[in-house]
């Protein structure tokens, strides 16, 4: 299986070409393009430019420096860098520098990664477009009028525009896959617990998975099986081996059976022609040898109401730490009341402001089991009916989103259209299952849509043999 990152790892290792000449190249396309893009809040040229010192040292001396060797990689900028600047898209966090390094960010390193820079997002990973970014928003390589998606739409536009090869960013209700699809790249959400969380900034703890964004299937598979993996440091982190994404690659998907979720692939909302693409999708399967039908997932059409009580909720409790005492910006008061009180009202803004209010309301006596319970049982319901579903398919198929990229301010003055294009991905942020999107056809403004894989959990290796079948069946993007 192939891709540039493969490719580039393939070529350092085997001496055929230098890490520092693979970063260059790279680094000027960012040099050209990244004014306009936006999609890195801060750049890490120097550091990479040593990382690949070291690469090509390593070459030299007859030693491996590992599958990522030469490979420039983007990093969501909730993942915590040592003593580089971490700011989650928040002015709260303005001059905090993290003490640490993630374990994905430790993991990259010694894989011979180069890390060439923080990527933009969405306030403290909350939005669908990285407009609620308190540095501005990124712009979509494919049509700069347009949102990449979020709220990882740095780190997507980044691997889109070739800023980078690969890059890291977080899923808690989408926001890896639903900017892959709209730049037109591959992302997954892999299973809960499979990839430590240890350094990512918390947003929803229940519900928060990193993941990779690649140009292809094979390229994802690669940095997912470079940083999953137990970590003692994240309690929620699976024991056990984990399962190998690329290890089923190429294998065809014969005999398989997969289920297009009818709740999913007739969504309210859903553009006609991001309905018709997952059509074809699973047609191209039944072309390719898989026993396709429809399947009803019926909790999932609850999906979007019980997330957008339990992540605020989660986020409300995660987002009580940032009071001016602990990390980043203070402002001062009278007393510390008013410290905190004008810390939080400067620091934070209005969609972070919001789930606060949304989740601290969800979560208060007299309202909890009503709202927050509820949600919590409406989960299990989605969770065990997706189980019954794994049954009798290896996988399923749904749309990404609703439809391609949107012109940038189009959906900011309306918090629930914004909402809605997490639609079809939240199902599996609660279930707690793997999914990847995958780029198939483009909408009728000829901009880029995916179709998802979602699998069991710890499905990796089906999931992603299916997402392989799918771009090796996808129609090409002409724009
Ligand atoms: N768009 C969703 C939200 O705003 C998902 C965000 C995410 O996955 N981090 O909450």
């Amino acid at each position: 299986m192939n891709g540039p990152a493969l490719a580039a790892a393939a070529a350092v290792r085997g001496g055929e070409r230098s890490a520092r000449e693979v970063l260059d190249e790279h680094l000027a396309r960012v040099e050209e393009r990244d004014g306009e893009l936006h999609a890195f809040l801060n750049l890490t040229a120097g550091a990479a430019r040593e990382a690949a010192g070291r690469v090509d040292e390593a070459v030299a001396a007859g030693i491996d420096p590992g599958p990522l060797a030469g490979v420039p990689v983007a990093l969501k900028d909730n993942l915590c860098t040592r003593g580089v600047a971490t700011t989650c898209g928040s002015r709260i966090l303005e001059g905090w520098l993290p003490p640490y390094d993630a374990t994905v960010v430790r993991r990259l390193a010694a894989a011979g990664a180069l890390i060439v820079g923080k990527t933009n997002l969405d306030e403290f990973a909350m939005g669908s477009s990285t407009e609620s970014s308190a540095f501005g928003p990124t712009r979509n390589p494919v049509d700069p009028s347009r949102v990449p998606g979020g709220s990882s739409g740095g780190s997507a536009a980044a691997v889109a525009a070739g800023f980078a090869l690969l890059a890291l960013g977080s899923d808690t209700g989408g926001s890896v896959r639903q900017p892959a699809a709209l730049c037109g790249v591959v992302g997954a959400k892999p299973t809960y617990g499979l990839v430590s969380r240890y350094g990512l900034i918390a947003f929803a703890s229940s519900l928060d998975q990193i993941g990779p964004f690649a140009t292809t299937v094979a390229d994802a598979a690669l940095l997912l099986d470079v940083v999953s993996g137990h970590d003692p440091a994240d309690s929620t982190s699976l024991a056990g081996a984990a399962p190998r994404a690329s290890e089923a690659l190429g294998r065809g998907v014969e005999g398989l059976a997969v289920g297009l979720v009818s709740e999913l692939a007739s969504a309210e909302g859903l553009d006609p022609r991001s309905a018709a693409r997952t059509r074809e999708a699973a047609d191209a399967l039944a072309g390719a040898g898989a026993k396709v039908e429809e399947v009803s997932v019926p909790a999932a059409v609850y999906g979007l109401s019980a997330y957008y009580l339990i992540a605020p909720a989660e986020a409300s409790s995660n987002l009580a730490r940032y009071d001016g005492v602990r990390y980043g910006r203070r402002v001062d008061g009278a007393d510390i009341t008013e410290m905190y009180l004008r810390t939080r009202s400067e620091g934070f803004g209005a969609e972070v402001k919001r789930r606060i209010m949304l989740g601290t309301y969800a979560l208060s006596a007299g309202y909890y089991d009503a709202y927050y319970g509820k949600a919590q049982r409406v989960r299990t319901l989605i969770a065990r009916d997706f189980e019954a579903a794994y049954q009798r398919f290896d996988a399923l198929l749904a749309p990404t989103a609703p439809g391609g990229a949107f012109p940038l301010g189009s959906k900011t003055s309306d918090p629930l259209l914004m909402y809605a294009n997490d639609v079809c991905t939240i199902p599996s942020n609660l279930a707690g299952h793997p999914a990847v999107s995958v780029p198939f056809g483009t909408d009728d403004a000829g901009l880029p849509l995916g179709v998802q894989v979602l699998g069991p959990a710890l499905g990796e290796t089906v999931v992603f043999q299916v997402a392989a079948a799918l771009e090796a069946a996808a129609p090409g993007v002409s724009r």
